[in-house]
């Protein structure tokens, strides 16, 4: 039997992923961007985040967002030492620990933390959980990509698919340029723009962008070992000597520039928990979309009329980390 054709729209981290699933359970998967995968110009969110893995603070959120999170999470260490393996780009995971400082729900923390099984140890300054891990989510990607060309994944790159207006059965896909893509199903992975994709087949998808803007600064004086998390910000250390400071959470639409004012607001955040960054450079100030949800619960499944149409988005703050358990969700909705 011929293999099940499949179309993968959109490839940030959650269409990469869905690809490499699709493709690993026999299908023959072609997936459209309409930039460059890993592009650092044109990288959209999955290339903008921080990449902790995990839910920054999970009490406040329900257990449904929590379980996707920590399912991904758990995948990573494994798909890591793959990518590492298979590409030679290793996505630097590390196992580096948060501490969250003064948190103002400590008692509430540690219950949840300790009823799901996540380390928690009490200190001076708050809360440690010594098991949160990051990635570095451009080395990720470009460690994806080439996953993706190595495993048969066709890569249609710079090709923009137009608005769906169907109702029923969907057998072609036309893309901006009047190129029709032919297959036997579909998967929506276009994170923030998946709305104005499907609005007029899919009204009830609540998604929309929600702009974060993140610093990266040199590192000068003691290197920190952990991640930072003070009421909504944090301080993020890479591999190399490097530190992330972010981020904002702004409903400005499809607005992709930073702003000084936000700059000027992070540092001064960053420079209060570490006053050693004083002394350091900014090396860059960026800014992703997030595909926004009211409860931080994306939508995995079927469309809801269109028969061979399923949506895989919508993953808001969490996308990063939640990525390899929803991926693995869809692709067996699509094909078991
Ligand atoms: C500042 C910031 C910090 C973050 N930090 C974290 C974190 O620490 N941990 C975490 O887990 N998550 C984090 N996130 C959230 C995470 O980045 C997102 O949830 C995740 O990247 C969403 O992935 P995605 O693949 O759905 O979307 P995207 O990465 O936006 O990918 C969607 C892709 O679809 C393409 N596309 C759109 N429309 C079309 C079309 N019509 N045709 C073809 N292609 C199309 C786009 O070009 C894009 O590449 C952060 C986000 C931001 C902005």
């Amino acid at each position: 039997m011929a293999a099940k054709k499949v179309v993968v729209v959109g490839g940030g981290i959650v269409g990469c992923l869905t690809a490499l699933e699709l493709i690993n359970r026999g299908c023959q998967v072609t997936l459209v961007e309409r930039n460059v995968v890993a592009s650092q110009t044109s990288g959209e969110s999955s290339w903008a985040g921080a990449g902790i893995l995990f839910p920054l603070l999970p009490w406040m959120y329900k257990d449904e967002v929590n379980k996707l999170a920590l399912a991904g999470a758990s995948i990573y260490p494994h798909l890591c030492k793959r990518l590492l393996t298979t590409t030679g780009i290793d996505p630097e995971l590390i196992n580096c620990g948060m501490q969250i400082l003064a948190p103002a729900d400590a008692l509430t923390a540690t219950d949840w933390c300790l009823k799901n099984n996540v380390p928690v140890q009490a200190n001076s300054q708050g809360l440690f959980l010594p098991s949160v891990a990051q990635v570095r989510p451009p080395q990720l990607l470009k460690a994806l990509r080439l996953s993706l060309i190595q495993s048969g994944v066709t890569l249609l790159e710079r090709t923009e698919l137009q608005a769906l207006n169907q109702s029923e059965q969907l057998n072609s896909w036309q893309t901006t340029t009047g190129e029709i893509l032919e297959a036997d199903q579909f998967v929506v992975t276009s994170g923030a723009w998946s709305f104005e994709l499907l609005k007029n087949t899919a009204q009830q998808l609540n998604i929309k962008p929600m702009r974060g803007q993140i610093l990266l600064y040199e590192q000068v004086g003691e290197k920190l070992s952990h991640i930072i998390y003070k009421d909504g910000f944090y301080l993020v250390p890479r591999q190399d000597g490097l530190l992330l400071a972010g981020s904002t959470l702004e409903d400005v639409g499809f607005d992709k520039n930073t702003t000084e004012d936000v700059k000027l607001a992070l540092q001064t955040k960053a420079e209060t928990i570490l006053p050693s960054l004083k002394n350091a450079s900014v090396l860059k100030h960026w800014c992703g979309l997030r595909p926004g949800t009211p409860e931080n619960l994306p939508t995995i499944a079927a469309h809801s009329s269109i028969q061979n149409l399923y949506l895989n988005t919508g993953h808001f703050r969490y996308g990063l980390t939640m990525a390899p358990a929803s991926a693995q969700r869809i692709a067996a909705l699509m094909c078991d």
